[in-house]
């Protein structure tokens, strides 16, 4: 058998039937845990290497899950594949009103999944205290930098207060410690980042800074322009003293830091210049209900269309089982026939 550069195995491609019960496991033995669930493809800002200015033709109202076939698959995931980790994304989950009702809903399965929520933050000072009582635990509020004019570039819109008071109003809240999830613009990255950490040092926020991934609507990523997590490190260690946090990674894709000595940690995604897919844990629903094994997945498994054909839970668990199954060893990014999905970031749900 042979070793793929992720340190996996490779077996020759997937024909077998995945196993009918038991954790949801693809044929490299890995097992997905931790569901990231797409709630809309629409977002409320324009983030330049997410969306183009204009939008994107937004996925048909009928196209979209219903609450009631939302939690149905939420039920099957939980009860029956073993998810343990329910991350609400899209788009921007803060623009679906529905949103305490599905956490809430996710709340009452059993064993009781962690919930988490990926947003840009605009709304959230509203929302924070009734997502909390809805069941919410945990919150990641995207952030690139926090120079207003900046932010107005990057995103498109002029609304870095909305992020700044959202970020405190879930702190009040209770859903710390927060994370703060950066990509860094290319040409400004470098001072961004180390006033960022400053910023998240100061009001007690993790900072997670992401290698930006070839994802974006508009096709315009280039490996050569990415500000790899060597270059974020040796940028942030010429203003704060970085030491390796020893405590485990198990699946977590960040390689954390303590910061000058103390408790403050900051994380470091190399999504692109070390790929974790060998430790990935992941499964992904996107908001028109198909299951995907992979960000970077080139195919995907419509189970909306088994819903709505009146198929039972064992039919819809045993289809999720076999998209797993087939999941590749990586996502191939770094390969010269590498191929970027046809659904941007937005539409997957990051
Ligand atoms: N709108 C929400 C937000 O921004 O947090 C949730 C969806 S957004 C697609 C989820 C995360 O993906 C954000 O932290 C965003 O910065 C990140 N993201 C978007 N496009 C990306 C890209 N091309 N490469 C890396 N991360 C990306
Ligand atoms: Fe919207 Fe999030 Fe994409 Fe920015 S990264 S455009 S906030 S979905």
């Amino acid at each position: 058998m042979t070793v793929t550069a992720l340190g996996l195995p490779t077996v020759s491609r997937v024909t077998s039937p995945a196993p009918a019960a038991g954790p949801l496991v693809d044929t490299f033995g890995r097992i997905a845990t931790d569901l990231r669930v797409s709630l809309t493809d629409r977002c409320n800002l324009r983030c330049t290497y997410c969306m183009p200015a204009e939008g994107l033709d937004w996925l048909p109202g009928e196209e979209l899950l219903s609450p009631a076939e939302l939690i149905r698959l939420l039920r099957i995931a939980v009860t029956r594949l073993g998810i343990t980790n329910v991350r609400f994304t899209g788009g921007e989950p803060l623009v679906v009103k529905h949103l305490e009702e599905v956490v809430a809903a996710t709340a009452a399965l059993r064993p009781r999944p962690e919930i988490a929520l990926t947003t840009n933050g605009l709304g959230l000072a509203r929302r924070a205290q009734a997502l909390v009582d809805a069941g919410l635990n945990r919150v990641n509020v995207s952030l690139d930098t926090v120079d207003a004019a900046r932010f107005a570039a990057i995103t498109r819109r002029d609304r870095l207060d909305d992020v700044i008071d959202g970020l405190a109003a879930a702190q009040r809240a209770g859903l710390g410690p927060i994370k703060v999830n950066a990509v860094l613009d290319p040409a400004t990255g470098r001072e961004d980042v180390v006033d960022l950490l400053t910023f998240c040092l100061e009001h007690g926020y993790q900072l997670r800074v992401i290698e930006q991934m070839p994802l974006d609507a508009e096709h315009h990523w280039r490996r050569d322009q990415v500000l790899t997590a060597d270059d974020i490190l040796s940028t942030l260690r010429g203003h704060f003293t970085l030491t390796p946090d020893t405590a485990p990674r198990g699946s977590a894709p960040a390689q954390l830091w303590r910061v000058n000595g103390g408790d403050a940690t900051v994380g470091v995604i190399a999504s692109v210049t070390k790929a974790f897919c060998a430790a990935c844990d992941r499964t992904r629903l996107t908001a028109d209900g198909q299951v995907r094994n992979c960000l970077f997945a080139t195919s995907e498994t419509d189970l909306r269309a088994l819903l709505r054909r009146g198929a039972d839970d064992a039919e819809i668990e045993a289809s999720w089982r076999q998209t797993m199954w087939q999941k590749a060893a990586g996502h191939g990014i770094n390969d010269p026939d590498f191929v970027q999905p046809n659904r941007p970031m937005s539409a997957i749900g990051g």
